[in-house]
């Protein structure tokens, strides 16, 4: 068997080949315009970026799709889910941080022209429990709410690296970040008797420096939400770790120092568990009622969800869509494989930075021995999906679809009336040519790579600087121009309404 996935490259130079406009392409050809019924209540699966991370879709490509749906009759939210915390300074880890973050990254009711909402509720709760007796490690999963009560969805993915799902793509948009937080610690393995970092992660108190050495070490207690660490008197390090969750908090904390050793297992079993977890919600919202659109761009190694985006690895790829989740992230990795590395970046740096090397294995995990194919092969074989895929390029769909649409007249049925009444132009000054200028200047004089070639002072014989004053005395000087200017001409001269 093998899906259909429908790409357009990331070139651009009309607005009906923009990123924007092809995005839109993309969905109507995939065939997605048609999952959608009048009426419909419409999920647009977005990950909003955490704060000070920007690599993440502009908030125009979910606004552009949101329109979209509601010219096809539904109804639309975007929509993005907290997090469990991951770190001790977590920015989207509750709906208030969520909307707050959201919303400086740009995704608001406003931006949105609907409305943006956290999918499982204030602190995470806020789910569907689904059997999935096909899953290969989860038989249930728990997705978000408001995605779960959707009648479509759409996962419009950006599509990266990740350091513990080695890819961001659209399974682990599902995967993950429509999973609740308890969802969440289902996936990340917490409590698993074999993979969980309770049981899984190799702890090395002995490396934790002491207090005296180590002037940060209040984080060590301060990184847990359930306050499964203490430093004793002593300067010992304890760990209640059969307590542990796997809220991840603490990993930024313990990995630098060498108190953790991080598990391969662990990593490897979550990277299985988001093939299992994307089934759950693709059973939850109806298994012909999800759309996938991906846009490969700004592909940073290391997903939206730290605090800071990386110089990409390799070059804009295009925009994908398909109903196969797995087709489309296979032909985002087997792009992205086939791309050369961005020089400057971690590809570059950890030496994958040629067309045909794998590039997340090491730019995007950050454990050797994690695999890219990891969650694709995973659902492959609780079967969501199929990596053999027909890449089908898509024809632009002609400029007129992409016009502004709030305004369709060509400019001098919308400006010839307004500009008589409020002329931007000044005709009445400097017989009619409007502005203080020289007639001539040496062009080529500024165009040199090493910098000018004329003095810069040569032109001071212009009564107007361009620093912002009038120069009492150099009217003469003006006339060479033959533009005099009338008192009503010169710098400070109110000229108008503006
Ligand atoms: S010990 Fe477990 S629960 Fe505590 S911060 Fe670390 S991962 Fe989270």
């Amino acid at each position: 068997m093998t899906s259909k996935v429908y790409f357009m490259d990331a070139r651009s130079d009309s607005a009906d080949t923009s990123l924007i406009a092809k995005t839109l392409t993309v969905f109507d050809a995939a065939g997605l315009d048609k999952l959608v019924n009048e009426g419909d209540v419409v999920a647009i699966k977005v990950h909003c970026g955490e704060w000070n991370s920007s690599a993440y879709l502009r908030p125009v490509y979910a606004r552009a799709l949101a329109d979209r749906i509601k010219e096809l009759g539904g109804r639309p939210f975007v929509c993005d889910t907290t997090t469990q915390t991951y770190n001790p300074y977590g920015s989207r880890a509750t709906e208030l941080d969520l909307l707050e973050t959201a919303s400086r990254n740009g995704f608001n009711a406003t931006t949105l022209n609907c409305p943006f909402i956290c999918a499982d509720g204030y602190v995470g709760t806020s789910d569907y429990r689904v059997d999935i007796p096909e899953g290969y490690i989860l038989k249930e999963a728990f997705v978000a709410q408001a995605i779960a009560a959707a009648d479509v969805m759409i996962a419009l993915t950006h599509f990266k690296g990740h350091g513990m799902g080695v890819i961001g793509g659209a399974l682990k948009n599902l995967g993950i970040g429509a999973q609740s937080k308890r969802g969440k610690f289902n996936v990340h393995m917490g409590r698993h008797p074999k993979y969980g970092a309770g049981d899984a992660i190799d702890f090395h108190p002995e490396s934790f420096a002491g207090k005296e050495k180590d002037p940060d070490w209040t984080i060590l207690e301060d990184c847990c939400p359930l306050s499964l660490f203490e430093v004793t008197d002593n300067d010992e390090l304890k760990w209640e770790r059969e307590k542990c969750i796997n809220c991840l908090g603490c990993m930024g904390i313990m990995n630098p120092r060498g108190i953790f050793r991080p598990n391969l297992e662990n990593f490897d079993a979550t990277d299985a568990a988001i093939a299992d977890g994307a089934l759950g919600v693709v059973k939850a919202v109806g298994p012909d009622r999800v759309g996938f659109v991906t846009v490969a761009v700004d592909v940073s190694p290391k997903c939206d969800c730290a605090g800071f985006s990386d110089v990409p690895i390799v070059p804009h790829l295009g925009v994908f869509a398909s109903t196969d989740p797995v087709a489309i992230d296979q032909a985002c990795v087997d792009a992205a494989q086939h791309a050369p590395g961005i020089p400057g970046s971690l590809a570059e740096e950890v030496g994958v930075d040629a067309p045909g090397d794998r590039k997340f294995d090491l730019a995007g995990s950050s454990i050797e021995g994690a695999s890219e194919q990891t969650t694709i092969n995973t659902a492959v074989v609780n079967g969501l999906g199929v990596r053999e895929h027909e890449l089908i390029h898509v024809e632009r769909a002609g400029a007129e679809k992409f016009r502004f649409p709030l305004d369709r007249r060509p400019t001098r049925q919308r400006f010839a009336k307004l500009f008589e009444k409020f002329q931007p132009f000044p005709f009445d000054r400097y017989d009619t040519r409007g502005f203080n200028r020289l007639p001539e200047v040496d062009l080529d004089a500024v165009k040199g790579h090493g910098g000018p070639t004329v003095d810069p002072h040569s032109h001071a014989d212009a009564p107007y600087h361009g620093d912002g004053a009038w120069h009492p005395g150099m009217e003469e000087a003006a006339g060479h121009s033959g533009m005099n200017p009338t008192d009503s001409d010169k710098a400070g001269t109110p000229a108008g309404d503006d």
